[in-house]
Parts: structure tokens; C-alpha cells; sequence
């Protein structure tokens, strides 16, 4: 019986001989195959106008259109289908060419009924197996395309730095934000789901750190620098090299992690970022309130900077909810006894409401813009 897939299989059964055009229809249709016939070529080029359809079973010798006319036909109309042709013992020279034309296989006359269904099975069989190569190839196309563009975006990727300034001025730090020339990865969000998919997280990682620590040559001796981490690269040995070129200066970076991906299923979160605070750097909770992982974050990497989301800080003049959290945020991170950072500000409003809540780190277009240079 044919499959599921197979329920709407549509067969099209091309003979001048009625008999035949019978026994095939009868049989094919109690074997779930939805069958129409033609008695000669031109109705069946006409039944290939009006629908389509999978399997094409047709004679060879027939009046008014012969089988390799037809055949000529359905290269054009339905290139897609599975063509059989059917002939007379003596005439296997003409199947040879209906085959060159096209057609998946041919059968002799007289025929059992079973034999052509074989055929129709194995033409749709191969119709799919030739359907999914197809797909694999375009996809592993695809891939390799990605991998190309990827080179070129980590050829050119730099970093642009962000300030996080004291509310009574004065810059406290930077914050790290990957950037490339490759136009076709405008944001960091389409690199960082490109090198999941490549499988190269961890090359972009310590790519940005790399690039992030040459480019922060000229800053003020005692500024900071903050760097994204990716969850993916909390599992990178490189991450926990003193001689990684990020090491050298561990003792004025902060690792952001950010509390938008879960931890959850990285075991040993606690254990890693006691490794990193061993070798001198500072660890901040990015993102929080941003509403992922909740305060399990906390527990985990027990911050010394913790970073409010966006979403809590814009218009937070206008809603009491925000106030409130942020208020609660910050006692909670004053208790564990980490330093909180409002990111996003773009009003003096904002600004203002956040001063009079006791926020005193702050970071956002209201000050600057992130900048390939570092200004003192
Ligand atoms: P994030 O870590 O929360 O970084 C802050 C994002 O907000 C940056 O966008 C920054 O340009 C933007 N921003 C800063 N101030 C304001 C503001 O006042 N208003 C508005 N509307 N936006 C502001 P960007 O650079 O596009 O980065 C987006 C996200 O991509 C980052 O969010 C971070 O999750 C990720 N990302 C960026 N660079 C890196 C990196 O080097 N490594 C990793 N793993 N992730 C990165
Ligand atoms: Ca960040
Ligand atoms: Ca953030």
C-alpha cells in the first residue's frame, strides 16, 4: 500500500488500448493511487494542462500523439514526474530512446499489473531520493556561502567602545561591542547566530577578545573594560589561559554574561567562574530584568556588577512598575554587594530619575555613542 505520503499520488494512465487503460486504473486505484486516463498522447498533453501529476504511465504507439511526442510534452509540462512507458515486445530500441527522453523505466507487453506497480514505487522512490539530495545539496551551498561571508566578517571585525560613565562624570569604564565591515552581518546578534550554526563560537570568542584588548591600548590607565561573553564561551579552554592576551590585563576586565540565555544546562557555571575570578577578573550579570533566567543568575555567578536591562530603564520616569524593580534590583545587588550599572539611557529624564534612585553608573546613547576609539 502506498504510504501516507503517498495518499494524494496522482497517476495519469496513457493507452489507445481501453483494456489496458482499465486494468491499470483498476488496479493502481485499489493500490490508493488517484488515477485519470488518456487514449493517445494529445488528451494526455491537454489532462497535463489542467492538473498535475506524479506518475505518468503512458504506450508508445498510439494515434495522434505517440508516446515519444508525449514524452517531449511532460519534460515541459511536468518535468517532476515519473514517466513509464509501456511497449510491445520487438520495440525495446524505441523504449532505449523513450528513456534517453526521460522516462524512469520502461515495461513490456504483456505485462502484469504488479510489475508496474514495482515501477511506480521505485520511480517515486527515486523521485524523493533525488528530491533530498537536492535539498542537502542547496543546504551544504548554503552553509558554504555562511562559512564564506564568516571568514570575511572575522577578517574585518573590530570593536567599538562604549562608555559606562559616573553620574557626576567621569568615565568608569568601556564596555566591548563587536562590530564588522561585512554588510551582510549588520548587527552582533546575526554573527553570534552565524558562528552557532558554523559551529565556531568559541574562534569568534576569542577573536573578540583579541581584538578587543589591542584595541584598548589608548585607554586611561585605570579605565575598565568590559567584554560580552557568549555562554558558549564560559566552555572555551582558551577563556582560562593566563597566556590568552585578555589575561595580561584580567585585573581591569569585566566578563558580562548575559542573564538572557539560560545557564542551566552548563553544570559547573560556579566552578568556571571561580577560575576566571582566580585569575583576576570581575564578572557582571548583563541584561538582568531582561526576564530569562530570573535571579537564578545570581546565585550562579554571584556578580560583582550587575547590569539593568534597557527595557527597565526606558521611559522609567513614567512607570512606577520599573521604579520599583530597579529598587529592588539594587538593594538586592547592594546585599550581595555588587555594583549596578543602568545600560541604555537616552533622556535627561531617565538620567534624572535614575540619580534620584541611587544609580551611579550609567551607560547609554545619552552620553555617547559606542566608538571605534577610545577617548580619554
Ligand atoms: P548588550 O550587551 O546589552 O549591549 C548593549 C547594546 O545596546 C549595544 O548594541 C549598544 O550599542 C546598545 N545601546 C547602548 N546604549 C544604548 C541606548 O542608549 N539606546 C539604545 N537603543 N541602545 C543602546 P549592539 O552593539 O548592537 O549589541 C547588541 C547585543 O549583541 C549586545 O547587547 C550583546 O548581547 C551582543 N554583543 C555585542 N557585542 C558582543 C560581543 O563582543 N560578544 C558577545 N558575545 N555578544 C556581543
Ligand atoms: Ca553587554
Ligand atoms: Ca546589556
Amino acid at each position: 500500500m502506498p504510504t501516507a505520503a503517498d495518499e494524494q499520488t496522482r497517476v495519469l494512465v496513457v493507452d489507445d488500448e481501453r483494456f489496458i487503460r482499465e486494468v491499470l486504473a483498476d488496479f493502481l486505484g485499489m493500490e490508493g493511487y488517484l488515477v485519470r486516463t488518456a487514449e493517445d498522447g494529445a488528451a494526455a498533453s491537454r489532462e497535463l494542462d489542467r492538473a498535475r501529476y506524479h506518475v505518468i504511465i503512458t504506450d508508445l504507439k498510439m494515434p495522434n500523439m505517440g508516446g515519444l511526442d508525449l514524452l517531449r510534452e511532460i519534460k515541459s509540462k511536468s518535468p517532476d514526474a515519473v514517466t513509464l512507458v509501456m511497449t510491445g515486445f520487438g520495440t525495446v530500441e524505441t523504449a532505449i530512446d523513450a528513456m534517453k527522453c526521460g522516462a524512469f523505466d520502461y515495461v513490456l507487453k504483456p505485462f502484469k499489473v504488479e510489475q508496474v506497480l514495482a515501477l511506480v514505487r521505485q520511480g517515486l522512490q527515486a523521485r524523493r531520493e533525488g528530491a533530498r539530495q537536492n535539498a542537502e545539496r542547496v543546504k551544504s551551498d548554503a552553509k558554504a556561502e555562511l562559512g564564506a561571508r564568516f571568514e570575511r566578517m572575522m577578517d574585518t571585525l573590530w570593536l567599538a567602545y562604549h562608555p559606562i560613565v559616573h553620574i557626576g562624570g567621569g568615565v568608569y569604564g568601556f564596555e566591548a561591542l563587536m562590530r564588522s565591515e561585512e554588510p551582510s552581518f549588520p548587527d552582533p546578534s546575526s554573527v553570534l547566530s552565524a558562528a552557532e550554526e558554523l559551529g565556531l563560537l568559541h574562534r569568534l570568542g576569542r577573536q573578540i577578545r583579541a581584538r578587543a584588548v589591542e584595541g584598548f591600548v589608548h585607554a586611561p590607565a585605570d579605565a575598565i573594560l568590559f567584554v560580552n561573553l557568549h555562554p558558549a564561551d564560559l566552555t572555551d579552554p582558551e577563556l582560562y589561559s593566563q597566556s590568552a592576551p585578555l589575561a595580561a590585563m584580567a585585573e581591569r576586565v569585566v566578563l558580562e554574561v548575559t542573564e538572557r540565555a539560560s545557564l542551566d544546562k552548563m553544570s559547573d557555571v560556579r566552578e568556571r567562574v571561580a577560575k576566571l575570578r582566580a585569575l583576576g577578573y570581575r564578572v557582571a550579570i548583563d541584561d538582568l530584568g531582561a526576564g530569562y533566567a530570573g535571579l537564578a543568575s545570581f546565585t550562579k555567578l554571584e556578580p560583582e556588577i550587575v547590569k539593568l536591562d534597557m527595557s527597565l530603564v526606558r521611559d522609567v520616569h513614567l512607570n512606577v512598575t520599573q521604579e520599583k524593580i530597579i529598587v529592588a534590583m539594587m538593594s538586592l545587588a547592594r546585599e550581595l554587594k555588587a555594583r549596578v550599572v543602568a545600560e541604555g539611557v537616552e533622556t535627561e529624564e531617565e538620567r534624572a530619575k535614575l540619580a534620584s534612585l541611587g544609580c551611579d553608573l550609567l551607560q547609554g546613547f545619552l552620553f555617547a555613542r559606542p566608538e571605534r576609539i577610545v577617548r580619554p
